[in-house]
């Protein structure tokens, strides 16, 4: 007897869900940008969901890496508004460090994860944002080119949740992706992505005998862009190099490291370090499979770095595994194709937009698909998000902050860090809020409103240039 063919699909038969929530603004995903819209549409008095697929808010943010974004490339704070706001509460629960100014990453931003996960939902909840976790986004509801919801995934079913504007922050454009938003992915030359990373956290490292290893060996202890004089003055850092000693432990003992690069991070907590090293080339993060796979490699990754670390690197002699990040970090999938495509010339040009909305500063930083390297290229000063870059081609009553704006891969490798995607936020619920108030679709906001209004709550914009 023939083998029956394997089933390519079947067909799902239509039903009616439920709608067990209609909100102004809808936003889904709760990351550095989902946080900020929701906090900045909910100000005066609208009616504002928040829905997440996880069990708590912060999205990368509890991963174990330090903000990026808030220092610009003339040391001056380019990003403030609710973005501070944020940082400033964490402080107060010693949930994060000053901004440090860093030679190769301009600002840096310690945050201690789980301060992260409370704090953000204190600040939502205080404010009146409505959160329901365990939330996943699988479809949108659509009338004509315009988006009223989306349909919901969980425990409860399949159920839809509406909004008179929506606003994506998942970050792989999730939802402007199903409702039919042309979207791009990856690099022009084979559509490669940047790699993701497990992040994991050592304890019991000495991380001052590192710091003075590397500003007192110089010709030992290389480091990418920092001048080694900078670890003898910072208690608090970013390691990124020492490429020697990665490359001696593969001689020596055959490590197999999939990073040329040590990128180690400290923590908040005395002798914790986060390392920043597992990198699966290959992985498509809006695709389960390849994730499924993503989190097995890199996983599998960490008992060889941790080797390397013990054996190789100063300080590290007594150091303990504790604890991997909750999930395997995604540096980048779709991007949305936008009403205006940020390039790599409008980051390296220092580029003014008459309607920007946020300032940013960090380099291109590319984790290359293809090889074990980074590509970074610093433009000297700052360069403005328009917001046109929010609002996504086709679909009406829909914006998009965070990672997944419209830009080329080399532009989204320097607007992606976290700060950035806060302010991104920040302006994405103030123009939500604004639409809904004056009655037009987000991309019939006065612009110039906007911006007075981002610049009421703090926010920093460059003046336009004349
Ligand atoms: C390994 C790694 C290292 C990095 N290093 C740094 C660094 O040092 N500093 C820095 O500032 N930035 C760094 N970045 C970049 C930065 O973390 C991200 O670009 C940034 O977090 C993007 O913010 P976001 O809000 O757009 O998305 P995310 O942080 O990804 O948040 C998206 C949220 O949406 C939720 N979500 C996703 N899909 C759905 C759905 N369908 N339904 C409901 N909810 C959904 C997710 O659970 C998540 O909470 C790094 C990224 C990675 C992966």
């Amino acid at each position: 007897m023939n083998n029956p063919s394997p089933v390519q699909s079947i067909a799902e038969p239509a039903r009616s869900v439920p709608v067990p929530a209609e909100y102004d603004v809808l936003v889904v995903g709760g990351g550095p940008a989902g946080l900020t819209t929701a906090l900045a549409a909910v100000e005066d008095g609208l009616k504002v969901g928040l829905i997440e697929s996880r069990s708590f808010l912060g999205g990368n943010m509890t991963i174990g890496l330090p903000v990026l974004g808030f220092l610009g490339q003339k040391k001056n704070q380019i990003i403030k508004g609710l973005p501070q706001k944020f940082i400033d509460r964490l402080r107060a629960v010693n949930g994060a460090s000053e901004h440090r100014w860093c030679p190769l990453h301009m600002g840096i931003t310690l945050v201690e994860p789980e301060a992260v996960k409370n704090v953000a939902l204190e600040m939502l909840l205080e404010a009146g944002v409505e959160v329901t976790f365990h939330l996943s986004c699988a479809g949108v509801v659509m009338e004509g080119d315009t988006i009223r919801g989306v349909i919901t995934e969980s425990k409860s079913g399949r159920e839809a949740v509406l909004g008179k504007v929506v606003v994506d922050c998942t970050g792989d454009a999730d939802v402007a992706y199903r409702a039919g938003v042309p979207c791009e992915k990856g690099n022009r030359e084979n559509g490669g992505m940047q790699p993701p990373t497990l992040m994991f956290c050592l304890a019991g490292v000495d991380t001052e005998k590192l710091r003075m290893s590397i500003a007192n060996h110089t010709r030992t202890y290389l480091t990418d862009f920092i001048p080694a004089e900078y670890f003898g003055q910072n208690h608090q850092f970013i390691v990124v190099g020492l490429r020697e000693l990665i490359a001696k432990a593969r001689a020596e003992r055959g490590l197999d490291i999939p990073n040329e690069r040590t990128i180690i991070i400290t923590g908040l907590r005395e002798g914790e370090v986060w390392i920043n090293m597992t990198r699966v080339t290959g992985t498509d993060g809006t695709d389960v499979r390849s994730l499924s796979r993503g989190e097995i490699v890199a996983r599998r990754q960490i008992n060889d770095i941790h080797t390397y670390l013990k054996n190789y690197v100063p300080g590290f002699e007594k150091c303990y595994f504790t604890k991997t990040a909750p999930f395997l970090g995604i540096r980048e999938t779709r991007r949305i194709v936008g009403h205006y495509t940020m390039t790599q010339e409008d980051v390296l040009g220092c580029r003014h937009f008459d309607d920007s909305i946020a300032v940013a500063s960090y380099p291109i930083d590319i984790h290359r698909p293809g090889d074990e390297g980074c590509t970074l290229i610093w433009c000297g000063d700052c360069y403005d998000i328009p917001f046109r870059s929010l609002l996504p081609q086709k679909v009406k009553n829909l914006i998009v902050a965070g990672r997944s704006i419209s830009t080329t891969h080399e532009a989204m490798g320097a607007i992606r860090v976290m700060a950035t995607c806060m302010a991104m936020g920040e302006a994405a619920g103030r123009a939500a809020k604004q639409a809904i108030r004056a009655g037009v679709a987000p991309d019939q906001v006065d612009v110039r409103k906007l911006q007075a209004e981002l610049r009421e709550h703090g926010a920093y914009l460059r003046e336009p240039q004349s």
